[in-house]
């Protein structure tokens, strides 16, 4: 099999996460503090089994769980929830209707303030997942795995600070997305904090990078993953450092998104998959994989973190703009990667063209379909090729065309700066007109013609024009992408290729 099929899911995962952030609601916050709490235990005996109680006030007869994933069961994620209990404030136990789609309706919601009690039974890997397990839940020998959809039943639209305590078994912790209060007790911000959302609880090892009042909290599960803690330590703090450098800063999301931690959750596993949830990373991976493996899981890793910037920080209008959210992004993952030394040149080239040139080639709508039209609504998965490798050509064609007209004075980098400056923190999006006026800024030159043939037309982009203006060959052989460097390259020339290959 190829082993960049699993990578195709992977990278789809980011996709569908823009959507979620609906709604928050500043209310009044002393009025609600902690209003609504979540007693979570892990059965000490059976960790298969989660112990669910909530508490708090009905905003409308209606308990529901996630509507995002576990699709493929007409009843979704209820199809693990055993035991729902709702009881009403005086202890009397109140009759509800169980709906299709993982809803309930309480048959009498005179009583304001209920209590509702559930079980989640951990057999989740029983089933097919089309994201992978690790976007729904698991177990290990070091403990258990769940995604904040997997397990929360929640009422109403409007909640803020949301109290979670968890009760696990002795010498186990917990590491949650959410704001940490005390040892296994957080605050979720807003019902898409707590839902969007994931946690580890076991003998797992924790450490967190912190910059700038970011934290970036990692939770590494499996002797054999935590063995390599030094070096995941290394690779976050280098590419971070990286992303934060490039962008002037560190994320910012929209106001209905403001986040100041993220948690990146590895776990061992047979085979390799990832999965972004909220602002959140759950991954698996073989600890004893090939090396081609290893490559691999740090590029997930450093693609799903620059999310953080060009995602949820720069936010596009539709996700028709998906080339550039997915294409630049990958640019700049493998420019990370470069940069701490996690790859080197040569590793580079075979990315671009084993993972980029092949599968763009070989996208079914290459020639056919424009790269906007096919990331439209929800076709993007049958069209990796051309978002991400289609992207990821026309943010690099683009990147040295303004490093040529500008003596290699601007790049690309600038516009992720100024994007970052324009659309971070603020509702603001763009769209892939935007783009090309600001990179015609950029590069002093109207691109009009260029976004007319290969963005919104079909034209197969012009990769070997676009590298021979930074003396490189390109040439496609047998299908592949070959890229060697001119003999006398000019002095201008090399400084291109440093910026694009080395930086
Ligand atoms: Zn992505």
């Amino acid at each position: 099999m190829n082993r960049f099929t699993q990578i195709t899911t992977l990278f789809l995962c980011g996709f569908f996460l823009l959507g979620f952030f609906l709604s928050s609601v500043k209310g009044n916050t002393e009025d609600s503090i902690y209003k609504t709490t979540y007693d979570v235990t892990i059965d000490e005996r059976n960790p298969r089994l989660l112990h669910v109680k909530a508490r708090f006030d009905l905003q409308d007869d209606v308990l529901y769980m996630s509507q995002n994933g576990a699709g493929q069961f007409p009843e979704r994620w209820a199809k693990f929830v055993r035991n729902l209990k709702v009881t009403g404030s005086k202890g009397k136990t109140l009759k509800f209707k169980e709906l299709p789609g993982a809803k309930w309706k309480i048959e009498s919601s005179k009583n304001r303030t209920v209590t509702i009690e559930y079980e989640i039974t951990l057999e989740h890997e029983k089933h097919q997942w089309s994201g992978g397990i690790d976007g729904a839940a698991f177990l290990r020998d070091w403990g258990v795995f769940y995604t904040g959809r997997s397990f929360l039943i929640m009422n109403g639209s409007k909640r803020i600070d949301i109290r979670l305590n968890f009760r696990a078994p002795t010498k186990w912790n917990v590491s949650a997305s959410w704001n940490q209060t005390k040892p296994n007790s957080f605050i979720a911000k807003n019902l898409t904090d707590l839902s969007e959302s994931m946690f580890f609880a076991g003998t797992h090892k924790e450490f967190s990078i912190k910059q700038n009042g970011f934290e970036l909290l990692f939770a590494l599960g499996g002797a054999e993953i935590i063995a390599q803690q030094e070096y995941f330590k290394g690779l976050a703090r280098g590419v971070m450092d990286y992303y934060i450098d490039l962008m002037g800063g560190i994320p910012s999301g929209s106001p209905e998104n403001r986040f100041k931690k993220s948690i990146v959750i590895i776990n061992s596993g047979a085979a390799l998959d990832g999965e972004v949830i909220g602002n959140h990373i759950s991954m698996i991976f073989n600890p004893n994989g090939s090396k081609q493996d290893q490559l691999v899981s740090r590029f997930i890793f450093a693609h799903e973190f620059f999310h953080l910037w060009n995602g949820k920080s720069i936010r596009a209008n539709d996700t028709t703009e998906d080339w550039f959210k997915e294409g630049i992004s990958s640019y700049y993952t493998l420019k990370a990667l470069r940069h701490v030394g996690a790859i080197d040149e040569e590793g580079v080239l075979k990315v671009l063209d084993s993972l980029f040139y092949r599968r763009y080639r070989n996208d079914k709508g290459y020639g056919k379909s424009s790269m906007r039209d096919v990331a439209s609504g929800f076709n993007k998965g049958k069209h990796w090729g051309l978002i991400y490798g289609g992207g990821l050509f026309v943010g690099m064609c683009q990147d040295i065309t303004i490093r040529y007209s500008t003596g290699n004075k601007r790049s690309l980098d600038d516009l992720m700066r100024m994007y970052f400056k324009t659309y971070g923190g603020s509702e603001k999006t763009y769209t892939t007109l935007d783009l090309q006026n600001s990179l015609a800024e950029l590069s002093n030159a109207s691109q009009a013609d260029f976004f007319k043939q290969h963005v919104f037309g079909v034209t197969p982009i012009p990769i070997a024009r676009c590298l021979s203006l930074a003396g490189l060959n390109a040439t496609i052989e047998n299908g592949q992408l070959k890229i060697g460097k001119h003999a006398q390259s000019t002095g201008l020339q090399r400084s291109i290729q440093n910026g694009v290959l080395e930086n």
